[in-house]
Parts: C-alpha cells; sequence; structure tokens
C-alpha cells in the first residue's frame, strides 16, 4: 500500500442537562415544535443569556474522563453566521480558551491498543432543525440552546475502522459517566469526520475534506471508505489537485460522498468574546470533587470482567462497550445464572433480537427475567431450543420465562417412564432405522431422535432421549 489515510473526528454530544444551556426552557425529545422555547432561546432583543451550571459539571466531567487538562479560566464566544437555525444569527461558543484541553483516549482496534489524543472539547449551544415539507421548509427551535460539547481530536486515526472503534468508544464513555444519553436517533450524538491521503513517509498533511451527515456507526465507516477510495483513485490518475478543501455529504442512499459547500476558515466567523456573559472561574476543589465522582470506565470493566470470569474477550467487549448490556450482564450473574451462559445470550439471541450492534432505547428483557430463562434450561424444565422460542416471545412481550412456560405447557418431559414409552414406540415404528445404526450408520440415530421430539412437540429431554434411544438399540441387537 502506498497510502496513507489521515483521520480526524469532531463529536458533538448533548450534554443530559434538564434545562437549556442559556434559558430555563426544557430539554425533553419530541415536545410539539417550538414550544420549549423562550424569549432567550429564539433571541428576541434584549433577552440575555444566564449560564446553565450543570452544563460546567457534565462537561468537566466527559473531560476528566478522557483525560483533558481544564482551562481554569474560559470564556464563550459569538460564531457568526447566517442560517435560519440561528435566530440570533451567531452562536456562542468557544474559540480560543475551550474549557477542556489536551486529552487523549486509549481503545482497542483488532487487538491492539491505540491512542488518540484529544485536542479540545468546548461548550457551545445547539441550533433549531429545519424540516422539509415540500415547497416549504418549517423550523423548530426546541433544540436551539440546548448545551452540547464538541470534541476535536487530532488527525490520528490512520483508516476508517479505527475511526469506527474511536466513537464507539467515546460513546460509551459518555454514556458510563451519564454525560449524554448518545441517543443517535435523536441527535444527542452526532459525528463529522475529516479525510486526507498521502504517500507513506510524507511530512505535512494533503488537502482534507470534511464529511456530514454520519448517523452512525457503520454509517460513518462507509462514508469514510468510500472517500477514501475517491481519493486514493484521483491521486492515482494525477488527477490530486480535483481534491479541494470543502463539506461533503454521505447520500447513504447513492452509497457516496456528494459535495456541499467549499468549507470555510476560522476568520469567516468572526469570533468575538460574547459580551453577555462573564468569563467562567473552575476552582480546583470542583475538578479534584469531580474526579472522585467518575466511574469505573468501559476499560477498567472490561478488565475486571475479564479477571472475574475468564470469558471470550471479544463477547465481553461487545458486552462492555455498550452501558446497558454490561448492566443486564452483571444484574444476570447477580441473580445467580452462569456468566458464561449469560454472555452467550446477551450476544447471541438478544443482539439478533436487537438487529444491530448499536442498543438503541431499553432492552426488553430484565436481569430477573433471563436469570430465570436460563435457570429453567440448567435444571431441565426446558430444552434449549424450547429456550430460543421462549425468549423471542419474553423480548417481544416483556414477560416471565415461567408465565410462557406455563401458558404454552412447555415443561419438558424429563420423566423417565413417560419417555421409555415414547422411544420404544418410535423404535418399533422405525425398523430401517433401527437396522441402519446397528450395522454401523451411526448418524441413524438423529433422525430417531426427531422423531423423539416430534412426538414430544420439541418437549423431550435431549440427554435423556439419547441415553434411552441407544440402551433400546442395543436391546434391538441381543433380545
Ligand atoms: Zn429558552
Amino acid at each position: 500500500m502506498r497510502w496513507e489515510t489521515v483521520i480526524g473526528i469532531e463529536i458533538h454530544a448533548e450534554l443530559s442537562t434538564k434545562s437549556k444551556i442559556f434559558c430555563g426552557c426544557s430539554t425533553e425529545f419530541g415536545e410539539f415544535p417550538n414550544s420549549n422555547t423562550c424569549p432567550v432561546c429564539i433571541g428576541l432583543p434584549g433577552a440575555l443569556p444566564v449560564l446553565n451550571e450543570e452544563v460546567i459539571q457534565l462537561a468537566l466531567k466527559a473531560g476528566l474522563a478522557l483525560n483533558c487538562k481544564v482551562n481554569f479560566v474560559n470564556k464563550m464566544d459569538r460564531k457568526n453566521y447566517f442560517y435560519p437555525d440561528l435566530p440570533k444569527a451567531y452562536q456562542i461558543s468557544q474559540f480560543d480558551l475551550p474549557i477542556l484541553y489536551d486529552g487523549y483516549v486509549e481503545f482497542e482496534v483488532d487487538e491492539t491498543v491505540k491512542k488518540i489524543n484529544i485536542n479540545r472539547i468546548h461548550l457551545e449551544e445547539d441550533a433549531g432543525k429545519l424540516i422539509h415539507l415540500g415547497e416549504y421548509t418549517c423550523i423548530d427551535y426546541n433544540r436551539g440552546g440546548v448545551a452540547l460539547i464538541e470534541l476535536v481530536t487530532e488527525p490520528e486515526l490512520r483508516s476508517p475502522r479505527e475511526a469506527f472503534q474511536f466513537v464507539k468508544a467515546i460513546k460509551s464513555i459518555f454514556e458510563y459517566t451519564e454525560v449524554s444519553d448518545c441517543k443517535m436517533e435523536q441527535g444527542s450524538l452526532r459525528f463529522d469526520a475529516n479525510i486526507s491521503v498521502r504517500e507513506k513517509g510524507q511530512k505535512g498533511l494533503n488537502t482534507k475534506v470534511e464529511i456530514k451527515n454520519l448517523n452512525s456507526f457503520k454509517e460513518m465507516q462507509k462514508a469514510l471508505e468510500k472517500e477514501e477510495k475517491r481519493q486514493i483513485e484521483l491521486y492515482e490518475f494525477g488527477e490530486g489537485d480535483k481534491i479541494v478543501q470543502e463539506t461533503r455529504r454521505w447520500d447513504s442512499a447513492k452509497g457516496r460522498t456528494v459535495s456541499m459547500r467549499g468549507k470555510e476558515e476560522a476568520h469567516d466567523y468572526r469570533y468575538f468574546p460574547e459580551p453577555d456573559l462573564r468569563p467562567i472561574a473552575i476552582s480546583k476543589k470542583n475538578v479534584a470533587d469531580l474526579k472522585k465522582e467518575i466511574p469505573e470506565l468501559p476499560s477498567e470493566k472490561l478488565e475486571r470482567l475479564q479477571v472475574q470470569f475468564n470469558l471470550n474477550k471479544k463477547e465481553v467487549k461487545t458486552v462492555v462497550e455498550d452501558k446497558k448490556l454490561s448492566l443486564l450482564f452483571e444484574e444476570t450473574v447477580k441473580k445467580g445464572a452462569s456468566a458464561e451462559k449469560v454472555l452467550n445470550w446477551i450476544v447471541g439471541d438478544l443482539l439478533r433480537l436487537m438487529k444491530t450492534d448499536e442498543v438503541k432505547g431499553d432492552i426488553p428483557i430484565s436481569a430477573t427475567a433471563l436469570a430465570e430463562l436460563i435457570n429453567s434450561i440448567e435444571n431441565g424444565d426446558i430444552s434449549l431450543k424450547i429456550g430460543r422460542e421462549i425468549f423471542e416471545e419474553m423480548f417481544a412481550t416483556n414477560k416471565m420465562a415461567r408465565v410462557i412456560i406455563n401458558e404454552r405447557g412447555l415443561i419438558q418431559v424429563s420423566s423417565k417412564e413417560e419417555l421409555e414409552s415414547i422411544v420404544e414406540k418410535i423404535i418399533e415404528n422405525n425398523p430401517k432405522s433401527v437396522a441402519d445404526y446397528n450395522a454401523g450408520r451411526k448418524q441413524a440415530i438423529t433422525y430417531l431422535m426427531g422423531q423423539v421430539m416430534k412426538e414430544t412437540k420439541g418437549q423431550a429431554n435431549p440427554r435423556l432421549t439419547m441415553q434411552l434411544l441407544e440402551r433400546e438399540m442395543k436391546n434391538q441387537i441381543s433380545p
């Protein structure tokens, strides 16, 4: 490979405050358009912003979890641009003194630990949302003024896959520290990526392109892969000058990036200090106190669970990366289910039913329900096969395993006498299979097993059935 890819990521995360950054309006998602607004967040003349103190605490928490340094005195600035989603025609943001800077995060990419430096994390207000309806465009300012942090990495990611793992790691840290609910489908976590390619060994960077509209991890990876390919092809055909600094939009339906506009330089925004807000002073004690509040982070939890249970690392990682999955895992184990079994159910059936590796919304299965199901299988009350059917119903209906087992009469047939008579009947009715088996074609027993299952509607205890079949067939040879 002659080429090296250079990627930097910007992440916008809505902080999980109840009210907006400069006014008391609610941040609740999905309310009637423009119902969560006031003179401050729709920019009426004379309305003055007041900083929400909670915003500082959450931003600091995010930064401390990402090993950032704190600017003990920082300030807000105005970023001026005209667009209808911004009623004041400027966004209150931070320019030269961000609240946090110089951090890093370590995460795994294909079994190796990668360290990515974070240039800065700054505070800003979110913009409103444009809704295009036919020839009209409507505007909803409910989101306008919601508190955001923007995290900017150094251009140190070297592949779309690394970028994918990086955003996953950040999302997971934000969830563990509860600084943001990270609901990507509601836009509380959004990311943009800058990408350029250069020849290996080259010192400087080539022209970069910014990609917007990346609304899931997978889409981001796909968009970066396409853009990487586009740029490499242009360089290889001697048309590198066609790569210009611009913003491109990812069109997921067409599977390609499309040019949106030329990229603005910072001076286009005429940044200047926000005159309506005082500089923000942070005390050392505040930071020290917050450090104590940082919970166990995903990487630490992964290590702890590895030591505690010695399970498949890749699977444990999948569970740990998602806070909700990791809670389900730990609680189910606490309720007495075997850790290995719990892990299997979560990474197997649960994730399959959720049809994604990014859990959206709540998990419809509780730890109590999952533990009960696992124990019912262990006790031999139901077979694994029936267990998986029950799991699907639990997932769809929220019912407890025990309720479904009783409703559907699914208790496994484990009574030896009952099974014996069924096995005898099956053997009597299938002399050919028995002859095959006794002639050395051992797989014939699978067919007979199937017949027993059919007879019992899948409720025969498989281990016991197998023992009985083997015993009965031996009897057939030497009656
Ligand atoms: Zn407001």
